[in-house]
């Protein structure tokens, strides 16, 4: 093995192995190099995201949903259940597999691209220089024309109650719970507390979630967030808004957690586990030598210019490490944009069609502005909404809480932002962001032929909505 490379990819998340494969496609001599081991202490690749996030969070979300639909959703169909019972540890169980394959999917991608895989760390050095040290201490330095960093995220802690992995965990521990806690503490209401929330209350647990701001899911359009809000405390989600977090206390096997109350006063709660979801951090731990001529900014992400290089030529950086959502499709299309550039493509990303998912049932899903950044941007715009009560394909699903909601330019018909809360908004939202992409206004959108009965007509008659020709509800604006 020659240690020179074309390009060295640092980090195996969704950012990092898809820029890594998207480099070897394109003809270059890759490495990846991957610290993460399992508890075997084997390495593996796929980041937070295939062993500790979206996929091990969507199995348990998807295992605990069915258990919720055998015993409460179905009776309404007609279909009556007993003895509906759940075996956490065959959930967790199932759940393991899924990460097993996956991430062991990953080596056999790099092998069919011919990408070269190494467990062990990687810092930078300056010059394009790689230390790669593996699992056993044993350390070489690779070179490269160019360097990906893709190391990633990892969760913020509190000091007010810190993670002791047994009563007080953060996202990862709350992936592990081998029985479901009688009483359940979420501390931040953010994406990942809401669905860790989300499992452990469909599986039986009390779930209180405390949360400092006062606006329920802020940097999202505030109809959706208010409509989320209602659905999500209907399903017994006790959602307590401008709740800080003062203290902690574990007594034994429970922990006791202080906090102020929206009216400033000291209030307690007594829990049999503790998840601190308050966000998370990038991760740059020993990635950068001190003159490897990479610089963060003031947040501690990587700094990078709008098509990911850092200040130091010919090194990039892409995923959570670095500025926008944290978000893994976000990751993984910086990654192809970096590996086609450094290819001598001139691709581009467009930050302003990122779709973003809380898998929360139903979903709650957006992409581009929300009603409140179009409004601050001065932008002159119309709304069209649409309530999956009015859909048949909602109503024969039992599933009709919700709406789609889209906002469109008023001057162009551009359309701007689409938001939803309800049934598949997840894959529903995707079908505005391809509008989004190829430019359509509202109108465009609404002449298209939807199949029927589906519920992506609630989409068609939300775009008809803009300009008052909604079919199936009245229109709040009735318009020729
Ligand atoms: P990571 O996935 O964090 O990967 C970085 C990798 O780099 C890690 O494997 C790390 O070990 C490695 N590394 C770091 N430093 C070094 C080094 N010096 N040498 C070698 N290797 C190194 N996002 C979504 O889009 N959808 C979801 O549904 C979703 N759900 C989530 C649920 C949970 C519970 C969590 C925690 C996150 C979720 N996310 C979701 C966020 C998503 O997981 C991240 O945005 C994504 O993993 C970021 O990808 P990345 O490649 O930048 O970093
Ligand atoms: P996110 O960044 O989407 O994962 O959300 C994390 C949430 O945690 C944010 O909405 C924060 O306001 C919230 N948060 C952070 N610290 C505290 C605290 N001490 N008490 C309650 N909520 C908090």
């Amino acid at each position: 093995m020659s240690d020179k490379y074309d390009v060295i990819v640092i980090g195996a998340g969704p950012a990092g192995y898809v820029a890594a494969i998207r480099a070897a496609q394109l003809g270059l001599k890759t490495v990846c190099i991957e610290k993460w081991r399992n508890e075997e202490g084997k390495g593996v690749n796929g980041g937070t995201c295939l062993n500790v996030g979206c996929i091990p969070s969507k199995a348990l979300l998807d295992s605990s949903y069915k258990y919720h639909e055998a015993k409460e959703e179905l009776k309404v169909h007609g279909i009556t259940t007993k003895d509906v019972g759940i075996d956490v540890p065959s959930m967790i169980e199932r759940k393991a597999n899924i990460v097993k394959q996956l991430t062991g999917g990953i080596g056999a991608l790099f092998k069919a691209n011919g990408v070269t895989s190494l467990f062990g760390t990687g810092k930078l050095l300056s010059g394009k220089k790689v230390e790669y040290t593996d699992h056993d201490g044993k350390t070489q330095t690779l070179e490269a024309d160019n360097v990906i960093l893709a190391s990633g995220s990892s969760p913020i802690d509190i000091p007010v109650a810190p993670v002791d992995e047994k009563v007080i965990v953060n996202s990862t521990g709350a992936l592990e719970f081998t029985e479901v806690p009688k009483r359940l503490g979420v501390i931040g209401a953010g994406v990942i507390g809401l669905e860790l929330g989300s499992v452990w209350s469909r599986l039986g647990s009390d779930v209180v979630v405390l949360e400092a701001m006062d606006d329920f899911l802020a940097v999202m359009d505030q109809q959706i967030a208010k409509e989320s809000f209602k659905i999500l405390s209907k399903q017994g989600l006790d959602i307590r808004m401008s709740c800080r977090v003062t203290g902690s206390e574990v007594k034994g096997k429970k922990v006791t957690v202080t906090y102020t109350d929206k009216d400033g006063k000291d209030q307690k709660e007594t829990f049999d586990k503790l998840i601190v979801c308050v966000g998370r951090r990038p991760y740059t731990e020993g990635l950068l030598s001190g003159d490897s001529g990479v610089n963060l900014d003031e947040r501690g992400f990587i700094h990078v210019n709008e098509v990911c290089a850092t200040d130091a030529p010919g090194v990039w950086a892409v995923g959570d490490v670095v500025r926008g959502p944290m978000l893994a499709h976000k990751g993984s299309e910086e990654g192809v944009m970096v590996a086609e550039r450094i290819a001598g493509q001139k691709t581009q990303m467009n930050y302003d069609v990122v779709p973003n998912v809380i898998y929360t049932h139903p979903e709650i899903a957006s992409v581009g502005r929300t009603e409140e950044q179009v409004k601050k941007d001065g932008e002159p715009y119309n709304i069209g909404t649409f309530p999956f009560a009015a859909s048949g394909r909602a109503m024969a699903a039992n599933e009709t809480a919700g709406l789609v909601k889209i906002i469109a330019h008023a001057d162009t018909d551009r359309i701007l932002g689409c938001h939803i809360v309800g049934p598949s908004a997840a894959d529903l939202v995707q079908q505005v962001a391809i509008a989004m992409e190829f430019g359509s206004s509202a109108e465009d959108l609404g002449m298209m032929v939807f199949g029927h009965p589906t519920l992506s007509e609630a989409v068609h008659e939300a775009a008809l909505a803009v300009h008052g020709h909604a079919i199936h509800v009245a229109n709040k604006k009735k318009r020729k």
